[in-house]
């Protein structure tokens, strides 16, 4: 038995398998790769679904995290601390958040949505409306949100008040809206559907969800959870238009792997819905997360992994799409967050083989491969799975 298959059985008897089963267990990791318990090493193109924007072991990220662990790790909400504040005014910053804004500080994607969503009651409304194929997340308010009959069927019913139109469907998303009358609170859209298949907004589309809310005085909410923080060669994905939200949802890849969530509300008539007690978490904002939260952007900025991400990813889509391969129709995304669209359902199995020859990435779809690699990657690592690419798309087979 080797030593993965060994784990995976302790795995098996002790924990509950909402994930099924991990396909190995890693052990450690350094820059763009990470080498399991066998030591077998892979280029790892997922980055922790969007999360590792730095990669592994990043010197600045583990820097500031020794030297805040061993000042603080943790205080109350009774409290602050520098990297908190710190923390919330550069996230004010990337966002281009106007004065009077403010930012709500949790620990992980669905936190932020809950906020969000506590958000949009103060305005003393209840309808929401979603997309359809959107995901916004497993807690029973974001999961209300969340598109996917699997993950919503076992616990309805979950929170009233919900519709989903049709994503990029602007007479869909009108209709809708003149529907919900005064009675509607938001708008929430991922500006591009990262779990759907990397599902870009049309600009008019997100222009027009911007202009509905204002005409019926209610908000929109961008859940950038997936493709903040730099991801698409923007600090936020919507920065490629010229919409501004009433709220962002941000979390994944904000600092660096630690979890840390942050909920963005644009002005002050906004910020001012949410008031003192209204919400709360022990562990959010604290100064371990926010520490690791400001390296991480500033990092981002020093290096400048915004048009690095832009420019490898760039150079990833135009090599796929330049292969000709029979079995590729195409790739979709911005920046580093890429879908490879396949003509045959064989994403399971290609994954499969990609990581017996050291890549991860995964399937987003039965024909769909998700690339989402730290920002630094390399175009000497990224060349590497291309190399590999067109004789594992010949072995694939369909599922
Ligand atoms: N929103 C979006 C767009 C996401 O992609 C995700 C996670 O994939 C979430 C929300 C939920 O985030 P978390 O898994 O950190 O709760």
């Amino acid at each position: 038995m080797t030593h993965a298959q060994d784990v995976l059985e302790r795995y098996r008897a002790a924990l509950i398998p909402v994930f099924g089963v991990p396909l190995t267990v890693l052990s450690h990791g350094d820059g763009c790769y990470v080498v399991d318990v066998d030591g077998k090493r892979y280029l790892d193109l997922l980055g922790g679904i969007a999360v590792n924007t730095l990669g592994h072991g990043h010197p600045a990220l583990l820097e500031a995290i020794a030297k805040q662990a061993s000042q603080l790790m943790h205080i109350s909400n009774f409290f602050t601390s520098e990297p908190q504040v710190e923390l919330a005014e550069k996230l004010l910053e990337i966002c281009r958040a106007p004065a009077g804004s403010g930012v709500f500080l949790c620990n992980s994607g669905t936190e932020a949505v809950e906020a969000a969503i506590k958000l949009t009651r103060r305005t003393g409304r209840t309808r929401l409306i979603a997309a359809k194929n959107a995901f916004h997340g497993r807690t029973t308010g974001a999961l209300a949100l969340t598109w996917k009959e699997a993950y919503r069927a076992p616990f309805e019913p979950l929170m009233p008040g919900v519709s989903h139109v049709a994503y990029n469907d602007p007479d869909a998303l009108r209709a809708e809206v003149a529907a919900a009358g005064d009675d509607l609170a938001a708008v929430i859209l991922e500006p591009l559907q990262g779990e759907a298949g990397v599902i870009a907004a049309d600009p008019a589309y997100l222009r027009l969800a911007r202009d509905l809310t204002a005409q019926a005085g209610a908000l929109l909410v961008l859940d950038e959870i997936q493709t903040g923080m730099g991801r698409t060669g923007h600090w936020l994905a919507h920065h490629a238009t010229d919409v501004v939200p009433d709220a962002v949802t941000l979390a994944k890849g904000l600092a660096g792997g630690v979890p840390v969530g942050a909920l963005v509300t644009y002005g002050p008539d906004v910020t001012g819905l949410l008031s003192a007690g209204q919400h709360g978490s022990t562990f959010g904002g604290n100064p371990l997360a926010s520490a690791a939260g400001v390296a991480t952007i500033r990092t981002i900025e020093s290096d400048g992994l915004l048009a690095h991400a832009g420019e490898i990813g760039d150079h990833l889509r135009s090599r796929v799409d330049g292969l000709g391969h029979p079995r590729v129709a195409g790739t979709r995304g911005r920046g580093l967050l890429i879908a490879v669209q396949l003509t045959e359902p064989v994403a399971v199995s290609l994954t499969a083989l990609l990581r017996e020859a050291g890549f991860l990435v995964n399937a987003v779809a039965p024909d769909a491969l998700r690339l989402a690699p730290p920002l630094i990657l390399t175009r000497v690592e990224a060349d590497s799975f291309l190399a590999v690419l067109p004789d594992l798309l010949d072995a694939a087979v369909p599922a």
